[in-house]
């Protein structure tokens, strides 16, 4: 089994949902006593919430890189950025490391054409859905990526950002997405992509009645998978 290095959600409320998502796929697969074999960066979110604001890519994409060197070197053998936003720097990352980087909306792309989708919702940071890095992506597959009108992505991005990484899961805000997400599907989306790491802790596959696409959880599996050999 390879080792896996994991850098943080970035909020630590994400973070622990890859661990326990690979550590039970782990499970699944090899039974008895296996886990995996991981080595994690975790960070205090505050910092990296204020350098994002700020637009300081550059600082943040170094950051990531020296992480990613550290996670090398101390025996990771595939490397997984548990953030849909920080994917934004996952060329540094990729240019700067010799082992393999599993993308996350690679992973969210193949199981939405796997379900033979074409238009897709598309939920995140305001970073995630406003700028390109991500989307082009998910197009690169043949998607065709429909994001919010506002004032629902500000009402998505303030949820993730007020309340998720705090651990902070309510009602109302509930709500507001499954409207979010209605107004997306009248808009054409077949499906829709929670394409922030923390968003599945507020809205998960079952409170939905259209195909969704949870990217812990897919992105948790493309690791076990790329760790156990299959
Ligand atoms: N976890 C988030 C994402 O998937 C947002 C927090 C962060 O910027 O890392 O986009």
């Amino acid at each position: 089994m390879k080792t896996i290095g994991l850098l943080g959600g970035m909020s630590w409320e994400s973070s622990i949902e890859y661990e326990r998502l690979i550590n039970e796929g782990v499970r699944a697969r090899l039974g008895g006593n296996n886990a995996a074999d991981l080595i994690i960066r975790s960070y205090n979110f505050a910092e990296i919430e204020v350098m994002q604001a700020a637009g300081d890519w550059q600082a943040l994409g170094k950051r990531l890189v020296a992480d990613a060197h550290w996670l090398e070197q101390a025996g990771a053998e595939v490397l997984v950025l548990c953030t849909n936003t920080m994917h934004k720097l996952a060329p540094a990352i990729e240019e700067a490391t010799s082992i393999p980087f599993l993308h996350l909306a690679d992973a969210t792309a193949v199981a939405v054409a796997d379900a033979g989708l074409v238009s897709i919702g598309l939920l995140g940071t305001r970073f995630t859905m406003e700028q390109d890095f991500y989307r082009s992506r998910l197009e690169d597959h043949g998607l065709v990526v429909l994001v919010p009108d506002e004032p629902d992505r500000t009402i998505v991005h303030d949820v993730i950002y007020g309340e998720l990484v705090r651990g902070v899961v309510n009602e109302a805000s509930k709500n507001a997405y499954l409207g979010v997400i209605e107004r997306l599907l009248e808009r054409g989306a077949s499906g829709v992509i929670a394409g922030c790491t923390e968003i599945e802790l507020l809205v998960g596959p079952d409170d939905v009645d259209v195909a969704y696409f949870p990217t812990t959880q897919l992105h948790a599996e493309a690791a076990v998978a790329a760790a156990v050999g299959d």
